[in-house]
């Protein structure tokens, strides 16, 4: 059976690693009925928007989705394609992978954990108020009168909802996940000792939550010790549960500690649809190169196998990547020791690496 896919290039360097993905995924031998949507700067003026409704439709329709990079233009008030992706397809949980594959410059060895980030509340709700205007003084003179500590009347003002069914939605899927995955430990990443009826209701949530799932352990971490315990012992962590705010900041945290961007996936995963792309954006200075690396974009589409139920293609092509990584010799110039080492390949020569040693495992299985 063929999996029906809405396939975004997106622009700058994103259409060239999907490319790559593309090839890749379809040599696991998994069928992939591919529906090509276009999306971000290059069919703005077309379109007179960088993310078409029919785009939109598709996803909606297939239900998942594998996305390359777009960029988001500054000062044009479009707003970003990615924010607007996520706030209609209601894809409330990011999930970041983070592990050491032999091979890729890191100061760490042995990290193997998961970033679940809360997508749609927190202090990225988009509920501001500009400081000086009618509305923030407004809302600073009511909030003065409930309460005795005052704000200062020239302040600017950002909200952070977090509600305890937003709360368990994310909870619940990390959970899910962990059970689903094998892994042992999910931790509740807080500063519940301060925001005590933002981040104290999330971390009440996970306590109740966590009964359900007895053969999980469940941990409970301050996310300034967490920063020290990641850069100390990272080994130590599994799966991180996290409200939005920080989970965007561990999450690239945790993409330094394994080699950086290059080799982060995503998924964007709600109800009704899943979104996969890379942690990076479009590299707009290397597009049309056949330069950057899409391991990155590659291990989404191993997570987007994943999602498919695909999990003995998704752990093939997994192995493929570490091998071609580890081998060192036909990879991007940013996996080799130095950045100029003449000896790096293209972009696609490193999916056709990876294909060539798909087709090798599968043959000798
Ligand atoms: P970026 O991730 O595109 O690039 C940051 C740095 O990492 C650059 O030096 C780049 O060369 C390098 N890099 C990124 N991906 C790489 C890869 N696959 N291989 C090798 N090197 C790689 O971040 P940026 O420059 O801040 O953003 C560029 C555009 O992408 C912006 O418009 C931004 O809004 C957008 N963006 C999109 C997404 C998305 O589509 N999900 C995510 C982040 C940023």
């Amino acid at each position: 059976m063929s999996h029906r896919i809405t396939l975004i290039p997106g622009d700058g360097t994103g259409p060239e690693l999907t490319e790559a993905t593309r090839r890749v995924l379809e040599a696991t031998g998994v069928g992939f009925d591919w529906e090509l949507q276009e999306a971000g700067v290059d069919v703005m003026e077309k379109a007179g928007t960088p993310l078409p409704t029919e785009t939109l439709d598709s996803v909606k329709r297939n239900g998942v989705a594998l996305k390359g990079p777009i960029t988001t233009p500054i000062g044009t008030g479009f707003r970003s394609v990615n924010v607007a992706l996520r706030h209609e397809l209601g894809l409330y949980a990011c999930v970041r992978p983070c592990k050491t594959y032999p091979g890729v410059r890191s100061r760490y060895d042995a990290v193997d954990l998961v970033v679940v980030r809360e997508n749609t509340e927190d202090l990225y709700a988009g509920i501001e108020f500009e400081s000086g205007t009618e509305d923030a003084h407004a809302v600073i003179a009511f909030l003065n009168s409930r309460q005795q500590k005052q704000i200062r009347e020239s302040s600017g003002l950002s909200i952070k909802p977090l509600s305890p069914e937003g709360s368990e939605r994310i909870i619940r899927f990390a959970f899910d996940y962990a059970r689903e995955n094998g892994r042992k430990r999910v931790s509740c990443i807080t500063k519940a000792n301060i925001m005590k009826h933002t981040d104290g209701l999330f971390l009440a949530v996970f306590r109740e939550v966590a009964k359900d799932y007895p053969e999980i352990e469940g941990w409970e971490t301050l996310v300034d010790a967490l920063c020290m315990g990641l850069v100390q012992r990272p080994e130590e962590f599994d799966v991180l549960v996290l409200p939005n705010l920080y989970g965007d900041i561990v999450s690239d945290l945790t993409a330094g500690l394994v080699g950086g961007l290059g080799v982060a996936p995503g998924a964007n995963i709600g109800t009704e649809a899943a979104v996969f792309e890379a942690t990076h954006g479009s590299a707009p200075k290397y597009k049309g190169q056949n330069r950057v690396n899409p391991t990155a974009m590659i291990l989404s589409g191993k997570l987007m196998l994943e999602h498919l139920g695909e999990r003995d293609a998704a752990e093939r092509l997994e192995g493929a990547v570490a091998a071609v990584i580890a081998e060192g010799e036909r990879v991007t110039y940013d996996l080799k020791p130095s950045r100029d080492d003449p000896t790096a390949v293209g972009t696609s020569e490193y999916a056709d690496a990876i294909i060539e040693r798909l087709h090798t495992t599968k043959g000798s299985a």
